[in-house]
């Protein structure tokens, strides 16, 4: 009976496979519900060393700071391409716990869609670990869409991750990347953006942590000064020239990490926003033409200019409390997807296209990105006890059943 279940689950996860047509030969396809990755077990690649005597990022110089490893924050296309060759890219994020409720929108709003050439369309979320379904998030990681870190505790006030030191944040983002890949069953390294509790930067804490750990990239960092034309990403060898609009902003020069500079949108009134739900001047909540001019408005700033990447950001709620600007949003998906030089992708695409920039037309060319699809044995986990509160939780997971509610310091909950 078991090895029957066994072979129906291998079938299954093929045919999820072979139906995407992205089917790439995994070493191990099947659960290994044996974590991979204890958090004892890893090693940063580099010694940890105290933020506070990192040597302060120095002026940006062009000549030595070259792609792919290294980029000044700047406003020039990659590559010294024109606007008209550069490939318009748009990135959706969510943010937050991934649950039964909001797993529904992300279904209807974003499954099956593709760009003008062919390739699946991408969004990336960034999951905040309580209250989140680990199946649901084995979902979305089997559907192409990339997996990202938002922190295990999302702790309040913004303040505690203003002061997070390098430790705090190696807890809670470090540690959420090793617990999310065991949980979801979905591979490590897959797992490379981070994106800070409330947009509040923590200074060189964070990049600290990411470079020790091999995290790709921040997208935290909102700018309003650099918003037409819109700042691209670029690294932090030398000092940032964006505005920092929620201090501690770092000033370190920390290479390897890259900063996806969340370039803000232009409310009716001309006040920038970093959410698309941030917004205060908005066109009426109900008018789905207005909200659907108020988006392409906002794309078209990017669109006839540097082509910066354009970020749609924003949290499940708002779509799915306002129909009209859920509408307006799945109208806008369509334009983009009948663009032949726009192309909604995964965060970290984003970040391959720059290290590598390619004309428009050789990037279409390009084959569309793979993935491996993670098997999920689902287990309903709970009642579990909280460690750091009173509470209770359930939960559900793709691997075994841990001891007590995972937390920071405890991210396998053991
Ligand atoms: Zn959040």
């Amino acid at each position: 009976m078991r090895s029957l279940v066994l072979l129906f689950y291998l079938f299954l996860g093929l045919t999820i496979a072979v139906v995407q047509g992205q089917f790439v030969p995994s070493p191990d396809p099947l659960f290994t519900p044996d974590p991979v990755t204890e958090p004892s077990t890893e090693e940063p690649t580099t010694p940890e060393r105290d933020p506070n005597e990192l040597p302060l990022g120095e002026e940006c110089n062009e000549e030595l700071c070259k792609l792919p490893d290294c980029r000044c924050s700047t406003t020039d296309i990659p590559g010294g391409l024109l606007p008209r060759n550069t490939p318009q890219f748009v990135t959706i994020t969510f943010d937050d716990a991934i649950n039964v409720r909001n797993i529904e929108t992300y279904r209807s709003i974003l499954y099956g869609r593709k760009n003008s050439n062919g390739c699946p369309s991408g969004a990336t979320f960034f999951v905040s670990h309580e209250y989140t379904d680990y199946v649901l998030v084995n979902e979305l990681y089997n559907h192409g869409y990339e997996i990202a870190l938002n922190s295990i505790s999302h702790r309040t006030p913004p303040d505690y991750w203003a002061t997070a030191n390098y430790d705090v944040i190696k807890e809670e983002i470090a540690d959420q990347r090793i617990q999310i890949a065991h949980f979801a069953n979905i591979s490590t390294e897959s797992v490379k953006g981070v994106r800070l509790p409330f947009l509040q930067l923590a200074g060189n804490a964070s990049f600290q942590v990411m470079a020790d750990y091999g995290l790709e990239y921040d997208s935290s960092w909102p700018t309003s000064a650099y918003r037409d034309p819109g700042l691209w990403p670029y690294t932090l060898d030398y000092a940032s020239t964006q505005d920092c609009t929620m201090p501690p902003c770092p000033t370190a020069s920390i290479p390897k990490p890259w900063v996806q500079p969340l370039v803000s949108w232009t409310d009716l009134q001309g006040l920038p926003c970093v959410m698309a739900d941030s917004c205060h001047f908005t066109p009426d909540l109900e008018d789905e033409e207005a909200w659907y001019k108020f988006i392409v408005g906002n794309f078209e700033r990017h669109y006839f200019s540097n082509r910066a990447p354009f970020g749609f950001h924003i949290h499940e709620w708002y779509l799915s409390s306002n129909p009209a600007v859920q509408a307006a949003f799945v109208r806008f998906m369509n334009l983009i997807s009948n663009l032949p030089d726009a192309f909604v992708v995964n965060s970290s695409e984003v970040l391959e296209w720059v290290k590598n920039p390619v004309p428009v037309d050789v990037y279409r060319a390009k084959p569309c990105r793979q993935w491996s699809p993670r098997i999920c044995f689902s287990r309903d986990c709970g009642p579990l006890a909280g460690e750091h509160n009173e509470m209770i939780y359930w939960f559900n997971v793709c691997n075994v059943c841990p001891r007590v509610y995972p937390w920071t310091g405890n991210p396998l909950g053991r």
